[in-house]
């Protein structure tokens, strides 16, 4: 964050407001977050399922939509993209890999790879912004288990996690009550979706976030860490 001012703001925020939003739902977390960020707040999405778009579209209409188009998406995840633009439209800002980024280097070097396609442009996106809303969920996995609602970030922003206490059946209840897009590959084997070289195909019954990196030493993309 590059304005002290407006770093101590966000932080005096956070300390007075974030006991408190751990009581509210999801909705009631983002609407807070476009009372007190306005325009100043993006909501991130994967695409693997369509939930925060619906919460930012009832309590947070002016707050970009945002998507990180590694380039190495399924089909069937820049489909759910396209239907977002529609449903939603005007929102969805899609943020490429860095320029030069090197083709194929998830084959040699999924960090580096990671860094080019995700890190870097979420930082790159984040820089408009003083806060940014996530899909992030405590059981998602043991190094999420726990994830507060709100946090401040390593540049200072405030980070909303409305989803925090939801479990995947609040997901698809709320998917099932308000008849949202659904990303085809969760009803096919996918339970955890990134990007097609790096997400497997998981077993009935298996960890949903064990076809992610299947078989290489990383569970995280770097996006939260
Ligand atoms: Fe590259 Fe895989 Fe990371 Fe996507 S998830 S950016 S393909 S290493």
């Amino acid at each position: 964050m590059q304005d002290p001012a407006v770093a101590r703001r966000l932080l005096e925020l956070a300390l007075d407001h974030g006991p408190s939003l751990e009581k509210l739902s999801a909705g009631e977390i983002i609407e807070w977050g476009a009372e007190h960020l306005g325009t100043n707040l993006a909501v991130t999405m994967s695409m693997q399922d369509t939930v925060l778009a619906e919460l930012a579209a009832r309590h947070a209409p002016d707050a970009d939509l945002i998507f990180l188009d590694t380039g190495y998406h399924f089909p069937e995840t820049i489909e759910v993209a396209d239907a977002v633009d529609k449903r939603y439209p005007n929102r969805l800002l899609r943020i490429q890999p860095v320029a030069g980024a090197v083709p194929e280097l998830y084959k040699t070097d999924m960090t580096a790879c990671c860094a080019q396609r995700k890190v870097e442009p979420l930082a790159r996106m984040k820089l408009p912004y003083e806060g940014w809303v996530t899909g992030l969920k405590r059981v998602d996995a043991p190094t999420r288990k726990n994830t507060p609602v709100l946090e401040i970030d390593k540049t200072g922003r405030i980070k909303l996690n409305p989803l925090a206490a939801w479990t995947d059946d609040d997901v698809d209840r709320f998917i099932e009550d308000n008849d949202l897009i659904i990303h085809p590959l969760t009803k096919a084997g996918f339970p955890s979706i990134g990007c097609a070289p790096c997400t497997n195909r998981v077993a009935p019954g298996a960890d949903p976030r064990s076809g992610r990196w299947a078989g290489a030493d990383k569970t995280e993309c770097g996006l939260h860490t």
